[in-house]
């Protein structure tokens, strides 16, 4: 079989036998797929630095016919997070940004949208040294661009128009609820936090300068996503809660 070639992301990796990874990466052209970096545990090896966490990287590899798992030949950098790889606290907002494109994206399916989104949202915290802005947005991006959004201007389940209260999200039932439909499992979004919502749906997530006054309605409406994944999932994410406060 010839090789492929696609610009690409790693996802995660993790170790297979002695000396070689198991790498997961969304192919700008392929989709999602897992391949065998033949050697690449070894101190000396091909890939260098290319199979790190969110790398963005231009990808070769070889399919076969009869294994789940495709042959990757070679790894070359298109561009450096090595600031956010490096550094633990910023790690995390990585791993989780990984985890959840994992989650979501089904194998061999190509996502331009999610392929941008993801990019986007790990260069943006290599370049402002914390993630909090970016893996909110790229959370909420990755509810809307699911179709999971539900309306946060009125109550799912009685459609009251919400006021300038807190609307209620649930963990186990998709919506925002106002306060007489509230039930007891349900979390309070302030109305900074649908406004905030309104903002990642309208800008780039370059263009938004974060501000510390910024961190409670950006920490509800990542929550609220991380919820809405999770209930569409139908899985439980694991990286948030090891989430380091830059
Ligand atoms: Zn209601």
């Amino acid at each position: 079989m010839p090789a492929r070639e696609t610009e690409a992301i790693i996802l995660k990796t993790f170790p297979l036998g002695e000396a070689d990874r198991v790498v997961s990466f969304l192919g700008r052209t392929s989709g999602r797929l897992r391949g065998v970096a033949a050697g690449a545990r070894r101190l000396k090896n091909r890939f260098g630095s290319t199979l790190e966490i969110l790398s963005h990287v231009q990808i070769w590899y070889v399919e076969r016919e009869t294994r789940e798992l495709v042959r990757i030949q070679q790894a070359e950098p298109l561009e450096s997070l090595h600031k956010a790889q490096s550094d633990y606290g910023l790690s995390t907002g990585l791993a989780v940004i990984s985890e959840i494109a994992e989650m979501v994206l089904p194998e061999h399916e190509v996502s331009e949208a999610m392929f941008r989104l993801i990019l986007l949202a790990a260069r943006e915290i290599e370049r402002t040294g914390n993630w909090e802005l970016p893996l909110t947005y790229f959370a909420f991006w990755t509810v809307r661009l699911g179709g999971w959004l539900p309306r946060f201007d009125r109550c799912a389940a009685c459609g009251a128009v919400f006021a300038s209260g807190p609307a209620f999200y649930s963990p186990h039932r998709a919506g925002l609820f106002c306060e007489k439909c509230r039930r007891a499992d349900m979390k309070p979004m302030h109305r900074d936090a649908r406004e905030l919502a309104e903002r990642f749906a309208g800008e780039r997530l370059d263009r938004i300068a974060f501000e510390r006054s910024m961190q409670s309605s950006a920490g509800e409406l990542r929550r609220a996503a991380f919820a809405w994944i999770e209930l569409n999932a139908e899985r439980r994410l694991n990286t948030p809660e090891l989430l380091e406060t830059p």
